[in-house]
């Protein structure tokens, strides 16, 4: 993790996240990681974990998920659900080869940075495995959902609704995000 500073801007700049404005006398908060270009933030994503973390790849991962979690809470159908497993799927898997390639490019002698870029694969594929088979058992939960009608009936208070449905498929989902044990 790099050192975060908070400050009030003196002139107009740009979220490195999401691009916002952060207009003068905003607080905003910056920081700038050894050999990397400064990086800042708007209030609304200084929060955010990928914002702090150092290493690219990690970065790139933490990115994912926090893009994930976005697309999941606004989710509306089963369908976006698994779109946003599957995409943070990709991206691991991207990860996952960047950290191998690493692994392989790495000196007999640093026996150490070795094991952790194999380690940081390994963990990946589990998690890979793990959005894998979430996205299967979102994408089962397509057919609960058609076989409910779209309007209740009023019949059955305590039948499940199609929001139920998709709030459970909500639920796994990100689950599933945040399983990433690395
Ligand atoms: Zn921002």
């Amino acid at each position: 993790m790099a050192r975060v500073t908070t400050q009030k801007t003196k002139t107009d700049r740009k979220c490195s996240m999401c691009g916002d404005l952060i207009p003068i006398g905003a607080e905003y908060r910056k920081t700038k990681p050894f050999r990397q270009t400064p990086r800042v933030a708007c209030a609304r994503c200084s929060n955010k974990a990928s914002f702090a973390e150092t290493n690219p790849k990690k970065r790139t991962v933490l990115e994912a998920q926090e893009a994930a979690d976005d697309c999941i809470s606004e989710a509306v159908v089963i369908e976006d659900l698994c779109a946003a497993v599957d995409s943070l799927c990709e991206s691991a898997q991207d990860v996952k080869s960047e950290w191998e390639e690493q692994a392989e490019n790495i000196p007999e002698n640093f026996e150490e940075k070795r094991t952790e870029a194999e380690g940081a694969a390994e963990a990946l594929e589990s998690w890979i495995f793990d959005l894998e088979s979430a996205s299967c058992d979102i994408g089962e939960m397509q057919e609960e959902y058609d076989g409910i009608p779209e309007e209740k009936d009023g019949s059955d208070e305590d039948a499940r609704t199609r929001e139920d449905v998709v709030n459970d498929a909500r639920d796994k989902a990100a689950e599933a995000v945040y399983a990433l044990d690395m």
